[in-house]
This record gives structure tokens, C-alpha cells and sequence, in this order.
């Protein structure tokens, strides 16, 4: 028999349901008082019955305000379309759905037919495999670099990496790509100069010391006038094998991206073995993806790094339905026509009568994650610079760019199912109080102010 005093006993008190993590980073966000008040109204719920002691801390969390989640979603009226700071890639509905399903048990290293254990993810790197006829066998890892860190080590450890002078990159953040080559133990054969290497500056430099022939895709910057580089094709006939890094992980070529490398393309120049990021161009989840040779693919498969680098079964299930379902977002904003935003845009102008809101032409990026220098003609909503704060602390928060004293709201990276929410939040910020495009239901009052 648990007697009422033992109940109360066990109700904690404010004290101790903020040293929770969560509710102490809450806390700093938003101050203590806020967070109080969530502890006392939720002990006492418990007091009276309705909830257990236990569940006072979680009860507390649950009713402070979204804006304190962590990971926020966020609707991206950047332009940029791959934007590495709000998580790259967003994944598809279908890939969405196969995450969550995929969160349970699955059969992820079970074959169902006859019940023994199967290879991890066959199936859906059979499925990689087949989405670029091009390669002979795939393998994925956590991200690009885990993919470069796996060739590095298994095929130059303590031996040569050939790479152009006009290839050793920084992503971004301060990654380096060379000083991630290094880091495996593999030493870098730097050939050519930054503005042009020949197929002879890394034959000279071939030797029993040669682990691979590494090229690199400067996805982030271009080089102009007195440049030249050797090709793959001229590189396969070197004789070690040639890896190319194509970036940002197109399977076949795209005519919107006309200077993109794609893996189909690089395979069939003579690659033995390609590295791309799952969540760029392709659209999909984070990972490194490699494609090639099947002899290659399989030493890095059996590779002890291999299992350091394995990926999740949720990536696993989102990347399998990024392959085989509808266009993901990405490459679906990519190819967007001026026409259709524009529409969007006027209408979401038309739905916000009074706003200081107008439709203005923009330009998108693809963004750190491919095409660089590419422009691509977009159409944004121009506002008032006042409104870019309280839309970034608004929920969901909403990301533009402020050019030129305006707030421009690029719609090239939202998604259309977002223009009614991107509307109401609009409004919200406005002040006004009007209808929501779309679903016709009036916008949520309590706007913030700029
Ligand atoms: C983005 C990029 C990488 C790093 O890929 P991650 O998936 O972010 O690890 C490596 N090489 C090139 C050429 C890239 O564009």
C-alpha cells in the first residue's frame, strides 16, 4: 500500500527537476522563472493524483514552449538549397515514412525467406548498386568523409596518395580534406600546380609507393582562365586505382547542373571507385556513398574501419526509399520553373492583402553542397528587413536573407505543401490578422512584434 505522504515524498522539488539536462538548458534559455512555473504546475498534477511522481520532470518538459526543442524544423526561405547549417538535405515523404517504420525491429541483417542472418542492408546496396549501371557493387558509410577516410586506409595506409595541388580542399568549417587523407596514416603525393596539373605531373609520381590516384571535385569554388587538369580516363591508364571524390552525389548527369560530375559518368571514364555525400544533390539522408569496383568495394566492406563507419538502420531505410520513390525535395526544388514560384509567390501576396509584402526576383544557389557558381533564376517575397528576427524566432521558424535593407523569402528550397504555414507566419509577424492561403482557416493571433 503506497500511502499519500510516500507519493508526496517522491513529487520532485524545483530544485531538483532543474538539474535535469533538459530542463537546466530550458532554463537557460528562457530563464528559471519559466521553467518553474512548468515544474510546480506539473507537481502539482501529481499531488492531486492525476499524474505519478515519476512523471512530474517529463510533464514539466512537454509544456514548455516548442521553441525550446531541440532540432526545430525549419522552413528554408534561404534560397540556398543545400544548406549545410539547416541540415542539408530534406528527406522525401516516402523516405520520412520508411524512417519510421524502419525505428522498430526491422530486418535490417535477417533474411525473412529462410530465417538466417543476412548481410547488413543487402538489399539496399543492391539497390545503390543498380541505380548506376555504371558500378559494380556499393558500399555506404556515415558521410562522404568517412567514405574518403575508408578508401584512404584501406588501399594507402603507410603508402601514396596522388592528388593535384589544385584539389586539396576545404569544405567548410574548417574541414580540410587533406588533413583528413593524412590522418589515416597515408602520406599525400602532392602533383601539378593549383592552376594545372597534367596526366604526366602524377605519372612521374607513380610508383610501388602509390596507394591510389585520388580526384578531387572542388565543389565549393571554380578555378578561371589558365587552368587544366587531367582526366579520369587519362588517369585509368596510369595503372593504381583512380578514386574520384565527385562531392555532392548526382548518380547520372543532370542538364540543370551541366558542370556537376556524376558517378554513372565518372564510373564509366574509367573510375574504380567513386565517394559522394547522400544528402546533397541526391536529396537523401546523411551518408558516404561508394560505388565501383566490385573487388574494391568488397576490401573496403571487409575493411576493420568499416564497422567504426556503418550507418544506421534509418539511413539505410531513408536512402533506400530516396532511390526508388518520387523525386526528393532536393532535386525537385532544383528543377522548379520560375513560372511555378512566381504563381506561388503572387498567391501567398494575394492571401496577405495590407502585408508590406511583394513578389521580387531572386536568385538561388544549389549551395555548399554542389554546382558552384551555378545561378539559378528564383522568386522570392520581399519584406520588410524588420521581419526577418521575429520570423527566425517565430514557430516553425522561418530563414530568409536580407539584401539591400529587405528581407527576401526565396520559395526555390520551400516546399509548396509550406507555403500556407510560410503565409500564416507572415502574418503573424505582420500583425494583421487575415486568412491562411489554402486551408482557409483564420491565422493563429498573438504575433510577435519586430
Ligand atoms: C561535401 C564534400 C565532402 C564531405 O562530404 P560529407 O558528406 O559532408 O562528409 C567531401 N568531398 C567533397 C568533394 C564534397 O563536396
Amino acid at each position: 500500500m503506497v500511502s499519500e505522504a510516500d507519493t508526496r515524498r517522491r513529487i520532485p522539488g524545483t530544485d531538483r527537476a532543474l538539474a535535469d539536462p533538459v530542463l537546466a538548458l530550458a532554463a537557460e534559455r528562457v530563464g528559471r522563472a519559466t521553467v518553474k512555473a512548468a515544474v510546480v504546475a506539473a507537481a502539482d498534477r501529481a499531488r492531486r493524483g492525476e499524474i505519478p511522481p515519476e512523471r512530474v520532470i517529463a510533464e514539466a518538459a512537454a509544456a514548455l514552449p516548442d521553441r525550446l526543442r531541440p532540432l526545430r524544423r525549419v522552413i528554408n526561405a534561404t534560397g540556398v538549397v543545400v544548406h549545410t547549417n539547416l541540415g542539408r538535405a530534406p528527406l522525401s515523404p516516402a523516405a520520412i515514412k520508411a524512417v519510421v517504420e524502419a525505428a522498430g525491429y526491422t530486418d535490417v541483417e535477417l533474411d525473412l525467406a529462410d530465417g538466417r542472418r543476412a548481410r547488413r542492408g543487402a538489399a539496399v546496396l543492391a539497390a545503390l548498386a543498380a541505380a548506376v549501371p555504371e558500378a559494380e557493387a556499393a558500399h555506404v558509410v556515415n558521410n562522404n568523409a568517412a567514405a574518403l577516410s575508408l578508401v584512404a586506409t584501406a588501399l594507402a595506409a603507410g603508402r601514396e596518395i596522388i592528388v593535384s595541388r589544385g584539389e586539396l580542399i576545404e569544405i567548410g568549417d574548417g574541414f580540410r580534406l587533406p588533413d583528413l587523407l593524412t590522418a589515416t596514416g597515408a602520406r599525400l603525393r602532392e602533383v601539378g600546380t593549383t592552376n594545372r596539373t597534367t596526366v604526366a605531373d602524377y605519372r612521374a609520381a607513380v610508383g610501388p609507393q602509390t596507394g591510389l590516384i585520388l580526384k578531387i571535385h572542388p565543389s565549393n569554388y571554380r578555378i578561371e582562365g589558365f587552368v587544366g587538369e587531367a582526366s579520369i580516363g587519362e588517369l585509368s591508364t596510369l595503372g593504381p586505382p583512380v578514386v574520384a571524390d565527385i562531392g555532392s552525389g548526382l548518380l547520372a548527369p543532370d542538364p540543370v547542373l551541366p558542370a556537376e560530375p556524376d558517378a554513372g559518368t565518372a564510373l564509366r571514364a574509367g573510375a574504380d571507385l567513386i565517394t559522394a555525400s547522400g544528402d546533397k544533390l541526391l536529396g537523401g539522408p546523411q551518408a558516404g556513398l561508394l560505388l565501383g569496383k566490385a573487388e574494391l568495394v568488397e576490401r573496403l566492406r571487409r575493411h576493420p574501419l568499416a564497422r567504426a563507419l556503418r550507418v544506421d538502420k534509418l539511413t539505410l531505410a531513408a536512402l533506400a526509399a530516396t532511390l526508388s520513390g518520387p523525386p526528393a525535395p532536393v532535386p525537385r526544388s532544383l528543377h522548379d520553373t520560375v513560372a511555378a514560384l512566381h504563381q506561388r509567390a503572387a498567391a501567398i501576396v494575394a492571401a496577405l492583402p495590407g502585408v508590406e509584402l511583394t513578389v521580387a526576383p531572386s536568385e538561388s544557389v544549389v549551395g555548399g553542397g554542389g554546382g558552384p557558381g551555378v545561378v539559378l533564376p528564383s522568386v522570392a517575397l520581399a519584406a520588410p528587413a524588420s521581419f526577418a528576427a521575429p520570423l527566425r524566432l517565430g514557430d516553425p521558424p522561418v530563414v530568409g536573407r536580407v539584401t539591400d535593407g529587405r528581407l527576401l523569402l526565396d520559395l526555390r528550397a520551400v516546399d509548396p505543401a509550406q507555403d500556407a504555414e510560410l503565409t500564416a507566419a507572415i502574418a503573424r509577424v505582420a500583425g494583421s490578422v487575415t486568412r491562411v492561403a489554402g486551408d482557409g482557416a483564420p491565422a493563429p493571433p498573438g504575433s510577435p512584434t519586430p
